[in-house]
């Protein structure tokens, strides 16, 4: 091939020449006239240069070839930014991968409520104007033994909503070693600002004692508070006031105790050889006059923040206008409903609850199946790699337990080139990985990608996008 063309020969063909070719029908069918339009403009844009350094041939400028490109440049426009990923992080409730994966049950009910007109605030029975609380209240009083319900869009705004309604103007005594952030700009001292609750903290980061609460409580007070600790223990030499006796203080005072449990559990995890989580109903059995918790960590359900507890609190709660900012949609309350009713038979839970499916895997499982895919990884990777079997530890996630880990098993992809090129080798293996038409999601750990298989489902389809490494990035 020539280095360059004779200048004469080479020039773009105008946009309208572009526009009434018969090949451009189908994407002006497809994509519209203004979307065509634009792409087509903009590619031309981009080949004036080279065109102009007699970069390209006559072929490459062909009207087909031209409208070939924006075709292709469109569909990919066109690609949804939502993604299908595969997890293998090992972090099961995985809050950057959308936490709990839901149940058929669940999504057929979505796909009823984003179908269908439904009964979201229309009661059946008597004719007259509902409350979208009523959809899920009976099933939580039911599962936790509260006496009323309402629901919000995530348990931050469970927080929000519970410390404003109960507590502005006033001030919340909470411990100091129940100040934490979750992450994602959510800190205890913040909400309670933005509540209009003023903080009043008592005790140390590691003891505070029920004498700490007493003294603290003064005409001012509103509420007292409780954070479960989720994402970080406090080892050693530490002090816990028990709900029950917090809850005992407080009504004593005339004051609502509001307790966050964070991720919470409407069973106990134990049966199922899991770490123990506190439970809804014991939270409120203890006393605690308020329980918020969310709907998307270990219950398993759609994002919701749900608060339970006294009927007079949460009729005030209701009341707040912010309840109305803070609502959860149709979508989310089917979701949740379906969740819920799972519940009612725990014994068959594991099996139809995947997020407690997947949790309760057991590892020889994980370990066959990795046993099972090594050898077609390796295959695939070539004699660079290589690839092992390999005993890992994977987390709950979302905070919840964040010392407790997973006996899992991993397939362990190792370079096989020098110390000094092993990093780029790792990276450039990551990317291609995640390059892959559904994504692969591993995590790079002493000097190799572990890819932790307790949530590969879809074995299939995991290894028929395997030979696409070649070509890829990995190149
Ligand atoms: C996760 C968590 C929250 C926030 O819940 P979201 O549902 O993510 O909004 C609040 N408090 C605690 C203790 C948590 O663990």
């Amino acid at each position: 091939m020539p280095a360059s063309f004779a200048a004469n020969t080479l020039r773009l063909p105008s946009v309208d020449t572009l526009l009434r070719h018969p090949a451009c029908h189908p994407l002006l069918d497809r994509h519209g006239r203004d979307a065509t339009l634009a792409t087509l403009r903009q590619l031309l844009d981009d080949l004036r240069e080279p065109v102009q350094l007699n970069q390209l041939s006559p072929a490459e400028l062909s009207a087909e070839v031209l409208l070939g490109r924006a075709g292709e440049r469109m569909t990919i426009q066109q690609q949804s930014r939502v993604r299908r990923v595969f997890n293998l992080t090992g972090t099961v409730l995985h809050t950057n991968l959308g936490r709990a994966l839901l149940p058929e049950e669940a999504i057929e009910a979505m796909q009823t409520a984003a179908r269908y007109p439904l009964n979201l605030e229309f009661d059946l029975a008597s004719g007259k104007r509902g409350d979208r609380d009523d959809l899920i209240e009976g099933l939580i009083r039911e599962l936790t033994g509260a006496e009323a319900v309402t629901v919000v869009n995530n348990n931050a705004a469970a927080v929000l909503l519970a410390l404003n309604s109960l507590g502005a103007r006033k001030e919340g005594i909470i411990s100091r070693g129940e100040l934490i952030e979750i992450g994602g700009a959510f800190r205890i001292p913040d909400i309670m600002a933005r509540a209009n609750v003023r903080l009043h903290e008592v005790g140390t980061t590691n003891r505070t004692h029920a004498r700490d609460y007493e003294a603290a409580i003064n005409p001012r007070t509103g509420l007292l508070m409780r954070v479960h600790c989720s994402n970080y223990s406090i080892q050693g030499f530490t002090t816990q006031v028990p709900t029950a006796q917090l809850a005992q203080i407080a009504q004593q005072h005339g004051l609502p105790l509001l307790e966050d449990l964070g991720s919470g559990s409407l069973l106990d995890l134990t049966r199922w050889g899991l770490p123990a989580e506190p439970t809804v109903r014991q939270a409120l059995a203890d006393g605690a006059d308020i329980v918020t918790f969310s709907g998307d960590k270990l219950l398993g359900g759609p994002q919701a923040g749900i608060i339970v507890g006294r009927q007079a609190l949460i009729a005030k709660i209701k009341k707040n206008p912010l309840k109305r900012a803070l609502r959860v949609d149709k979508i989310t309350l089917a979701a949740l409903e379906a969740v819920l009713a799972l519940y009612r038979n725990p014994d068959r839970l594991a099996e139809r609850l995947p997020s407690l499916r997947l949790l309760t895997r057991p590892q020889a499982e994980i370990h066959a199946q990795a046993e099972r895919l090594a050898p077609a990884l390796a295959a695939q990777l070539g004699a660079q790699w290589t690839v092992t079997v390999q005993a890992s530890l994977g987390m709950i996630g979302s905070g919840s337990q964040p010392v407790a880990r997973l006996p899992s098993a991993a397939l362990c992809l190792r370079p096989q080139t020098s110390k000094k090129l092993r990093g780029r080798s790792l990276h450039a293996l990551e990317r291609a990985l995640r390059s892959l038409p559904v994504p692969v999601l591993g995590r790079i750990d002493d000097d190799a990608l572990w890819l932790d298989l307790r949530q590969l489902d879809d074995e299939q389809q995991w290894l028929a996008q395997l030979p696409a490494l070649q070509g890829g990035p990995l190149q």
